[in-house]
């Protein structure tokens, strides 16, 4: 990893990211704008970069579970059943495919035990910008590529996100390993 993306990520991470957050503080409309602002430049840096990838963590929100679909599938992601619902199905296809581990949180608490316990050397998170920008900051200096999930029935119910992103996401860890 290169020092100064390094250090800049740490800069915007751990320094601009609560100036931002208590500039949202007092321009609430614009917050979401914010923490969107830094899950971009910090996909930026850690595209700027290689890294030494041997595992790959793909990190899901609890809302992009089907609503009405009653497996419980916190600490067990596998126990989906794929009927082909909710993208947990192609999800979980996708971390078969490149062998890579997939895990489903709930929230900050159980996304850092995830984290601990997988011990992952990049992460491709998947959430709103509140919690995306939060759990990279959190997870520094693990690099994490975050993706907005997105929202057809409003926020935090029946959410999506595209397959594609994760992929190019997965690839691009893939394919600028350290040399
Ligand atoms: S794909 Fe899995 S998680 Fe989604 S609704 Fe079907 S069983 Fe539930």
């Amino acid at each position: 990893m290169k020092a100064w993306t390094h250090f800049l990520r740490g800069f915007i991470l751990k320094i601009l990211y609560p100036v931002l957050m208590l500039a949202g503080a007092f321009l609430k409309s614009k917050k979401p704008e914010f923490q969107a602002y830094i899950v971009k430049l910090n996909n930026l840096l850690v595209m700027r970069d290689n890294a030494n990838v041997k595992k790959i963590l793909l990190l899901l929100p609890h809302c992009i579970q089907n609503s009405k679909c009653d497996v419980r599938l916190t600490f067990d992601v596998f126990k989906c059943r794929r009927c082909g619902n909710c993208k947990i199905k192609n999800l979980i296809e996708i971390a078969e495919t490149y062998n890579i581990s997939i895990a489903i949180a709930t929230g900050g608490t159980i996304a850092r035990k995830v984290v601990k316990e997988v011990r992952p050397d990049a992460i491709i998170a998947v959430a709103c910008e509140r919690d995306l920008s939060s759990g990279i900051v959190d997870t520094y200096p693990i690099p994490v590529i975050g993706i907005l999930n997105e929202r057809p029935f409003g926020p935090c119910i029946d959410t999506t996100v595209s397959l594609q992103k994760i992929e190019d996401a997965l690839k691009w860890f893939i394919n600028h390993q350290e040399k």
